[in-house]
């Protein structure tokens, strides 16, 4: 038996005989989300499990977020990161472990409830599996591992936040980051890889078009914002499909849609919610012209008066595309094969998703970055929903319900994977 035979039969022994406690972590996390920027308990949790490890632990990094180190001898810094937050989605899976959480938030008049719905419940788990398993066959490799729990994913803000807070300066800077995801459109049991651009970048803004509310039997005497937006949201679509080179990579949606109290009556301003996606500056940078104009164009047509000009905001909700590193991401996928099988590692179709994890590869040293995504759907069910045409609910629905096993198992071995191959010892000199 050669020696990555015996790894992987260690690595896999090891995996199954952590898969109970993992689920159970999964299931207490699931069961217990916290909003972005609210991960207290979340935080201290994963904390806890990583000093359990023999990990070296820092809390309270950028919010929330968690550093773990594990020097073990000379040789590279591998960091590895999970996001920890949850969303405002009122979860109608029906599980057993379901969330009944709920809280208040700032734009809803009642409470919401929060769920893991895009399984960073999974995701912490799998990265608690990957420590307790490297911190098992610490023979087998060599250098320093940084185990990283985020906040404030979903707000694009915690990434941002963290490298602000020193994460690069205060601890062992990495020369390799890696992260996962878990994806409903992969059978559970593979894991998707795919060298340069594998997410699109994203940019919020809040659009207040504002008009002269009044009586809903007085229009004439009313400049009405409703009507604005309704030509406002119908216009911006025609952003991507006739200004936008159809060579690129572009979308636009409008979110959320606020105004208005009463039936009968004219309010004097509508917000939009409008994000857009894309894959480079030049079209991020045409798009948020175009929205520019066509809002204040719309405006202007209404009769808005100079005053009353739209207003746009970016509430700081932007992540840059995202780049896997191609001579990391080929390392990656050699040692994924090692620890799962040639026909278990794919290659993937680019995202239109985003994610704040490039934030960690577009810092001052670039470190180099692979962001891999894991297989989450029953591979039945997923043939079933591609046989039928009804989707399985994505990642963000009330209703995703991803299976924990193999999910959290292999995504423990890839991680732990991954990371052995980037920090195996070398060969021992004469
Ligand atoms: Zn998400
Ligand atoms: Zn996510």
């Amino acid at each position: 038996m050669s020696s990555s035979d015996a790894l992987r039969e260690r690595i896999h022994e090891l995996a199954a005989k952590e898969y109970p406690g993992l689920e159970a972590l999964y299931r207490e996390l699931h069961a217990h989300p916290e909003l972005s920027g609210q991960e207290k308990a979340t935080a201290a949790r994963i904390a806890e499990e990583l000093r359990q490890s023999g990990l070296t632990v820092h809390t309270g990094i950028g919010g929330h977020g968690v550093v773990g180190v594990l020097a073990n001898g000379p040789g590279p810094t591998v960091m590895i990161r999970s996001d920890m937050d949850a969303l405002p989605v009122a979860e109608k899976t029906g599980l057993p472990y379901a969330s009944t959480v709920s809280v208040a938030v700032e734009t809803r008049a009642v409470k919401i409830g929060v769920m893991h719905a895009c399984g960073h419940d999974l995701h912490m788990a799998i990265m608690v599996g990957a420590v307790r398993l490297l911190s098992a066959i610490t023979g087998d490799w060599s250098g320093t591992l940084l185990a990283v729990g985020q906040p404030a994913e979903e707000t694009g803000a915690g990434a941002r936040a963290m490298v602000a807070d020193g994460i690069f300066s205060r601890f062992p800077g990495p020369d390799y980051a890696l992260a996962l995801h878990v994806d409903p459109n992969i059978p559970a049991g593979k894991i998707g890889y795919r060298p340069g651009i594998i997410s699109a970048g994203s940019t919020s803004l809040d659009v207040t078009v504002r008009g002269i509310g009044g009586h809903a039997a007085h229009p004439h005497q009313s400049i009405d914002p409703v009507v604005i937006a309704a030509r406002t949201i119908i216009a911006l679509q025609t952003l991507v499909s006739r200004e936008t080179d159809p060579r690129e990579m572009a979308v636009l949606t409008v979110g959320a849609v606020h105004g208005g109290t009463k039936h009968n009556a004219i309010p004097d301003e509508v917000v939009l919610r409008v994000n857009i996606r894309y894959n480079n500056d030049t079209v991020r940078d045409r798009m948020l012209a175009s929205i520019e104009r066509m809002v204040r164009g719309i405006a202007l047509s209404a009769g808005v008066p100079d005053d009353l000009m739209p207003i746009i905001l970016r509430p700081g909700e932007a992540t840059p595309p995202m780049e896997n590193d191609p001579a990391l991401t080929e390392r990656v996928r050699v040692s994924l094969i090692s620890v799962l099988g040639d026909e278990n590692v794919v290659l993937i179709p680019q995202l239109t998703g985003s994610e704040d994890f490039s934030v960690f590869g577009n810092g001052t040293p670039r470190v180099p970055i692979c962001y891999l995504r894991l297989g989450a759907a029953d591979p039945r069910e997923l043939e079933e929903s591609r046989r039928s045409g009804r989707d399985l609910p994505y990642l963000h629905s009330s209703r995703f319900a991803p299976p924990p096993d193999p999910t959290i198992r292999v995504g423990s071995i890839a991680m732990a994977g991954a990371v052995a191959g980037l920090l195996a010892p070398r060969e021992a000199g004469p």
